[in-house]
């Protein structure tokens, strides 16, 4: 089959082409390069089938003809990170927004392409519930604390294409990804893993934001490609969404602790608040962890790989480079 990736050269994006290829499948990614990179497909560029085409989403042009002969699209770009969103407010709810609208346009314009939506877990918003649940209501801080901003773009884009897929029989799935992690991720963006263990090997101090209290559950971005490429394919998706993630939590004070002992480092661990870090306008969510029953009872989504191999092979990732 032929797929089209948006956000193709982004992490996960890049993943899902090696997944993808690996079954025999053509490839094409589209991608701005505007937190993508080369250096994450450059691996691929070999492979006859696989296609980069660098532009936006936002230009419909380009993505109606990257679209044309496809059988399904993975809409994987978007703003990505804590950090990015809060320092690129108005271009992240744009690119969410206005991106995803013209994905599910295209796809119906072309005669109704299975479209896969990658929402966040962020949508759960400031849940205190041990473990998130589709179906759960959604509770989101007020829109002068500008974090929620990006929950509200993927909430709005997870209605945007259920109301496509329930008034014009667009075929759609959304999964919503819990911190995906693995080599390749940089922290630029604000993620903790790469942050913490470059901060671990270069003996800089481990930056704790807040209490360090906040529950994660991180997942190997093996995993979610793999939960992505089977829902594609899977009919009784159609119309769902889907929580991609390890249901596995750790504090961030733990994690941190975790990186320090695994490489070794002298590194303090040092404690910082949000708002010296984020400014006044931020707050941050205290649990996330999914329930990943739906999945598993679809596809048979099991993550395979733990905490521990996420650690290791970033951690050899970063001695690498
Ligand atoms: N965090 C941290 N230090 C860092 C980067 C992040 O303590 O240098 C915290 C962050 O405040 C959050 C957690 O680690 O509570 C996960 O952050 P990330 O940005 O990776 O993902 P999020 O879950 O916030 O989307």
């Amino acid at each position: 089959m032929k797929f089209l990736i948006t956000g193709g050269a982004g992490f996960i994006g890049s993943y899902l082409s090696e997944k993808l290829l690996a079954e025999g499948h053509e490839v094409i990614a589209l991608d701005n390069l505007s937190t993508g990179t080369q250096e994450n497909i450059a691996h691929l560029t070999k492979n006859s089938s696989f296609h980069f085409v660098e532009g936006s989403v936002m230009d419909k042009e380009i993505l109606s003809k990257s679209a044309e002969g496809v059988q399904g699209i993975f809409h994987l770009a978007a703003a990505v990170g804590v950090k990015f969103v809060m320092e690129n407010l108005v271009t992240s709810m744009e690119v969410n927004v206005k991106g995803t609208e013209n994905v599910l346009e295209t796809a119906l314009k072309l005669g109704g392409i299975k479209v896969l939506i990658t929402s966040s877990s962020e949508v759960y918003g400031k849940s205190s519930k041990k473990r998130f649940h589709e179906e759960d209501d959604l509770i989101i801080g007020p829109p002068h604390k500008f974090r929620w901003s990006y929950a509200t773009s993927k909430l709005l884009d997870e209605f945007l294409a259920l109301s496509y897929h329930a008034e014009r029989n667009l075929p759609v799935t959304i999964v919503r990804l819990f911190n995906i992690c693995g080599p390749r991720q940089t922290g630029r963006y604000g993620m903790v893993i790469p942050r913490f263990v470059r901060q671990a090997l270069k003996g800089e101090p481990i930056t704790v934001y807040g209490s360090g209290k906040q529950l994660r559950s991180f997942a190997h971005v093996k995993d979610a490609v793999e939960g992505m490429a089977k829902l594609m394919l899977e009919p009784a998706a159609e119309g769902k969404i889907f929580n991609l993630g390890n249901p596995r939590g750790i504090t961030i004070e733990e994690l941190a602790i975790k990186i320090k002992e695994m490489t070794r480092s002298k590194s303090p661990i040092t404690y910082l608040p949000y708002e010296e870090v984020y400014g006044p306008h931020f707050e941050d969510l205290m649990y996330r962890v999914p329930d990943i029953n739906h999945a598993k009872a679809v596809i048979g989504f099991m993550p395979r790989y733990h905490l521990e191999d996420i650690l290791t092979e970033t951690v050899e990732y970063f001695r690498s480079k």
